[in-house]
């Protein structure tokens, strides 16, 4: 079985005293790829370093949401240079960590909108996937991407919405990202909307070290746990965790292109 880890930030110190190993073991376990994302312009050259040290990673680059009031008017150019600087590199994959977090109070939301879509305008400049995080504001990022129809679309990380927002991303070609939070048991209304999920629209991720699964609570999450949440998501969707691994797999090959 072939697993894709489409979200991680195998970048953060969490992962410092074991990162070689877990890397390994990881892949020992079927976890073939993983994507690392940049959520800020001080770790862009870490993220770069980790993933020139490992061929079956890939990086992508961006400004998350939730660190805004940290980034820098000249953060947004900067992200422009790294972006052309490896366009084309076979292990460059995606914009992102981008998009919009209304969950957390304290951020400005204008702010927050004018920096998303300069972002998107460079996924859209650089024919790159976008990978997108999304926090108690899918109506303002559906009328968005429905504003930009980026051509490579991209990723809605650990999708939670409801049905009629998975519609509505999958018609603009956006995969939706998979990980912890289907399996914890209080999650009902997700377990339902997954279940009816088309399988080639989702793909797989841990957001390690965050959203630990219920198999593994309140424990750093590492690629390690994707063949365990593979199988515990694909028992609430009604098919085999082969079935889910090849579907996602493949998903993700063919918006990354790999
Ligand atoms: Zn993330």
């Amino acid at each position: 079985m072939e697993l894709i880890d489409s979200h991680t930030h195998l970048d953060f110190a969490d992962f410092d005293a074991d990162r070689p190993a877990l890397l390994q073991q990881s892949r020992a376990l079927g976890v073939q790829r993983m994507v690392v994302l940049g959520v800020y312009q001080r770790h862009w050259q870490r993220v770069w370093d980790l993933v020139q040290s490992d061929p079956d990673l890939h990086a992508a680059f961006g400004l998350h949401p939730v660190y805004l009031d940290e980034h820098r008017p000249a953060d947004l150019s900067e992200l422009g240079d790294w972006l052309s600087r490896l366009a084309g590199h076979r292990q460059l994959c995606a914009v992102g960590e981008i998009g919009l977090d209304f969950f957390l109070e304290h951020l400005d939301r204008e702010r927050q909108q004018a920096l998303f879509e300069a972002q998107l305008q460079l996924a859209a400049d650089f024919h790159l996937p976008a990978l997108v995080h999304v926090r108690r504001s899918h109506a303002a990022v559906i009328a968005t991407l429905k504003r930009f129809k980026l051509p490579r679309a991209g990723i809605i990380h650990a999708f939670a919405g409801s049905r009629e927002e998975a519609r509505e991303y999958i018609k603009l070609g956006f995969k939706l990202g998979l990980g912890g939070a289907p399996t914890w048991p209080q999650a009902l209304r997700l377990h339902k909307v997954i279940a009816g999920l088309p399988l080639d629209a989702v793909v797989l991720e841990t957001d390690s070290p965050d959203m630990a699964p219920a198999m593994y609570p309140n424990q750093r999450n590492s690629p390690l746990h994707l063949p365990a949440i593979c199988a515990a998501l694909a028992q609430r969707m009604n098919i085999s965790a082969e079935q889910l691994a090849n579907a996602s797999t493949r998903n993700a090959c063919e918006l990354f292109g790999w």
